[in-house]
């Protein structure tokens, strides 16, 4: 058993047993762990508030060996979120990012997902209500970056030949990105990445942020999803993605045809 007392992002609560609570944490020092909290549910408990969805702070963490439940002795907040819970598009965003973290994040690696994470959560929390689908998209393929999948945009994800920024491609999910044409004429499948698209998915992978529309939103929506599915999944549903992409999908205007237009 070793004492940690490293920065800490809290993902995910659920109760645990009489009076604790399990919690799911991303950490600067020790990766994506799962912690009790003894307690948290009592009275007056030592956690108070400390532990609310999206709250960031220092944890102190008794590491378990090798088991899966690791000990929080103590988390001092620094920053709440409740920007997060103010908006059903921001909480959803947010809570995408969450579960990515989750469900592709380790223990005891060694990258800087928690800062990353850290970033997109508070990029979410201060975004316009119209930029949010586009900083939520933008932050998540910059986590994909971190866990060491980020897709092949300017050379071909094949044969590494240079790819015009100006032209349409065609992205392979399998490949890892994008294709020059004589590449993207034998491989199978594949999906159309207009320019303005791989455009923006550069400029978000380069840490600037680019505005997609509605429409350009649900292809990027569903491009991430796949992508996803393809590189980090198990098979499992990212629910919490699939959710908030419904939700976009909600929020574009359906357009309304003559006939329903004639029919009112
Ligand atoms: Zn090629």
């Amino acid at each position: 058993m070793s004492q940690i007392d490293t920065p800490a992002l809290v993902l995910h609560t659920f109760d645990y047993r009489e009076t604790s609570r399990v919690v799911r944490l991303v950490t600067r020092d020790a990766g994506v762990i799962s912690v009790v909290a003894r307690g948290a549910r009592r009275p007056r408990n030592k956690f108070g508030a400390a532990l609310d969805l999206f709250a960031s702070g220092n944890a102190q963490v008794v590491m378990q060996g090798s088991r899966d439940l690791h000990a929080l002795h103590g988390f001092d907040a620094t920053r709440s979120r409740p920007e997060l819970a103010q908006s059903l598009d921001k909480f959803g965003a947010a809570s995408a990012i969450a579960e990515f973290c989750i469900r592709f994040g380790y223990e005891a690696e060694s990258s800087h997902l928690y800062e990353v994470a850290v970033t997109a959560l508070d990029a979410i929390a201060y975004a316009e209500p119209d930029e949010v689908p586009s900083v939520a998209v933008a932050n998540t393929w910059r986590l994909v970056a971190e866990l060491g999948f980020a897709p092949a945009l300017t050379q071909c994800a094949l044969c590494h030949a240079d790819l015009t920024l100006t032209a349409d491609v065609t992205f392979h999910h399998r490949a890892g990105g994008a294709l020059c044409g004589p590449c993207a004429s034998q491989a199978q499948g594949g999906r159309r990445l207009p320019a303005e698209a791989r455009a923006a998915l550069v400029s978000w992978l380069a840490g600037n942020e680019a505005l997609a529309d509605g429409l350009a939103i649900r292809s990027h929506l569903r491009l991430l999803r796949e992508f996803l599915e393809e590189h980090l999944g198990d098979g499992r549903p990212l629910r919490a993605l699939i959710a908030w992409e419904e939700r976009q999908q909600e929020r574009v205007p359906a357009v309304r045809t003559t006939a329903q237009s004639a029919a009112e």
